[in-house]
C-alpha cells in the first residue's frame, strides 16, 4: 500500500515540497516541488491544508502524574518540598488508577503530535508491582512506539532519602523485575516499537550499588539508561553531602556516562561537566515547563549540544508541567532558550530540531526523527485553521510562535493514529470522566481532598 502525501503547506525536510511517499511502515520518497512519485502510488492525501512534521519524541514522562495536577498541596513549591508534598498521595496509586493515567497521558501526547514516548515510571507501591505492564497495554492499544523506563527508588527517608517507606522496594525485586521487563517486552532494531529502559529515579532515591547493577544488566541486554540529573541545587548539595561528589562526579564514578545513557532536566552543571558529558555522548532531556513551574534553573542546551550531547524535549510529569502537550513544550521550549540566548541565536527550526531530532538521537535511534527515504513514516499534521493563526506568514514559525496545541492527523509506523484531532475507535469523554473521579479518589484516601 503506497500513499502520497501531497503538496503541504510546509514540510520540515529537505526536497519534500511536493509531498512523501509511504509505503507500509516506512517513508520511502521525498517528492520535489512540482513533482510527483516516481512509481504509482495507491492512495493520495491532500495535505495542502497541513503543516507536516516528523513525528515528535517525548523524552520524559511521569504518566501517573495525570492524576495529580494543580495538586493542592504542591502547589508553589520548589522540588524537594513539592515532591514531599506528593509522595503521600501517590503512595495510594493503584493499577486501575495507572491504566487510567497512562491513557489520558498517551491520548494528550498524540493529540500534541507525538509518535513516540518515553516514560520513567518510578512508583511501585504495593499492588502495583506490574505498572510497566501496564503502561504496556496502553501504549500498545493506541498504536504508539515507546521507551518505557523502569524506574526505581530503594532509599526512603529511614535510609537518608526523600520517599516514604511504603514507596520503595527492595534492590533484589527491583532487578527482578527489570530482567523480567527486558526478556518480555524489549524490541531491539529498526522499526523497534516498544522498548525498556532501566532508570534509578535520582541519584537520590537509589544506592551506588543499585545505579551500578542497572547499568551492567541495561548493558547486557542492550539496553538504554535515564535518570533525574542535577535538576537542582539542592541535588547537587545532597549528592556532595552523601557522595562527596557531585551529581556528574557521582554518575561517572558508577560508569554512567556513555551514549547510552540520556538524563532528565541537566540543569546544575559547570563548564567542564558540560565537556565530560558532551565527550561521552550523554543525552539531554529538556523540561522546560516543569523547569519554570519548579523555578529549577536553565538548561544550556546550546553549549551542551555544541559539546558533544544531543538534547531533546520531554513534557515531564504532569504535576509539575501541567500539562503533557509536546509542540507546546517545544514552544516553551524557544521562548525560555531564546530568553537566556537571544532572539538571534534559537528560532522555531532548533526547537523543532529538539522535538524530533534531537529526542530521537537521545534515544539512540536514527530511524525516527527526521522525513526521509527509508526512514519509519512517523508524522505530525497540523492545520493552520484557528483564530490564533490568522494573519500567519511562514507556516512553521507559526506553529511555535502562534502555539499550535493540537495536530489533525498522526501517522506511526504508517498507520493514521490521529484522523481529524480525534483517536479513532476511543470513547475520549468515558476515558477523561474515569480518569477525573480517580484522580479524587486518589486525594481523597491520602486525605488531601481538593
Ligand atoms: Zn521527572
Amino acid at each position: 500500500m503506497r500513499l502520497w502525501i501531497r503538496n503541504p503547506l510546509a514540510i520540515l525536510a529537505e526536497d519534500a515540497e511536493g509531498g512523501v511517499v509511504v509505503d507500509g511502515t516506512r517513508l520511502v520518497e521525498c517528492v520535489p516541488l512540482g513533482g510527483g512519485p516516481s512509481a504509482a502510488v495507491d492512495d493520495v492525501f491532500d495535505a495542502s491544508e497541513h503543516v507536516v512534521l516528523p513525528g515528535l519524541v517525548n523524552l520524559h514522562h511521569h504518566f501517573f502524574q495525570t492524576l495529580t495536577r494543580a495538586c493542592p498541596p504542591a502547589l508553589d513549591k520548589p522540588l524537594f518540598p513539592w515532591l514531599e508534598s506528593l509522595y503521600p498521595v501517590w503512595a495510594g496509586l493503584r493499577p486501575d488508577d495507572l491504566a487510567l493515567a497512562a491513557r489520558v497521558a498517551l491520548v494528550e501526547l498524540l493529540r500534541s503530535g507525538c509518535t513516540t514516548v518515553s516514560d520513567h515510571h518510578y512508583l511501585f507501591p504495593a499492588g502495583l508491582e506490574e505498572a510497566i505492564d501496564i503502561e504496556a497495554e496502553a501504549v500498545r492499544e493506541l498504536g504508539m512506539r515507546a521507551v518505557l523506563t523502569r524506574g526505581s527508588m530503594s532509599l526512603s527517608v529511614d535510609d537518608g532519602g526523600l520517599p516514604p517507606r511504603s514507596v520503595v522496594q527492595t534492590e533484589e525485586a527491583i532487578m527482578a523485575d527489570s530482567e523480567r521487563l527486558l526478556s518480555r517486552y524489549h524490541e531491539r532494531g529498526e522499526g523497534a516499537m516498544l522498548g525498556i529502559a532501566l532508570a534509578p529515579c535520582s541519584p537520590f532515591s537509589v544506592t551506588a550499588e543499585l545505579m551500578r547493577e542497572s547499568a551492567a544488566l541495561a548493558r547486557r541486554e542492550g539496553a538504554l539508561l535515564h535518570t533525574h540529573l542535577a535538576e537542582t541545587e539542592d541535588e547537587t548539595a545532597w549528592c556532595l553531602e552523601h557522595t562527596g561528589r557531585r551529581p556528574v562526579d557521582y554518575l561517572e564514578e558508577l560508569g554512567w556516562l556513555g551514549e547510552d545513557v540520556w538524563v532528565a532536566h541537566g540543569i546544575h552543571f559547570d563548564d567542564e561537566e558540560i565537556e565530560r558529558l558532551g565527550r561521552a555522548g550523554v543525552g539531554v532531556s529538556h523540561c522546560p515547563s516543569s523547569n519554570m513551574v519548579l523555578a529549577s534553573g536553565h538548561c544550556r542546551t546550546l553549549e551542551l549540544e555544541a559539546a558533544g550531547s544531543p538534547v531533546g524535549l520531554g513534557v515531564d510529569g504532569s504535576a509539575s508541567n501541567d500539562a503533557s502537550n509536546l509542540i507546546g513544550e517545544a514552544r516553551q521550549a524557544l521562548l525560555l532558550q531564546r530568553l537566556h540566548y537571544g532572539a538571534d541565536r534559537v528560532g522555531h527550526r532548533e526547537a523543532l530540531r529538539w522535538a524530533t531530532q534531537g529526542g530521537a538521537c537521545c534515544l539512540g535511534r536514527t530511524d525516527i526523527g527526521r522525513i526521509a527515504p527509508g526512514l519509519q513514516a512517523d508524522l505530525a499534521l497540523f492545520r493552520l485553521d484557528e483564530p490564533r493563526f490568522a494573519g500567519a506568514g511562514d507556516p512553521l514559525a507559526a506553529l511555535l510562535l502562534c502555539g499550535a496545541q493540537q495536530a489533525d492527523r498522526v501517522m506511526i509506523a504508517g498507520s493514521w493514529r490521529l484522523i481529524d484531532g480525534e483517536v479513532p475507535g476511543l470513547d475520549l469523554p468515558a476515558l477523561l470522566a474515569a480518569q477525573k473521579t480517580a484522580a479524587r479518589a486518589l486525594l481523597a484516601r491520602a486525605g488531601a481532598g481538593a
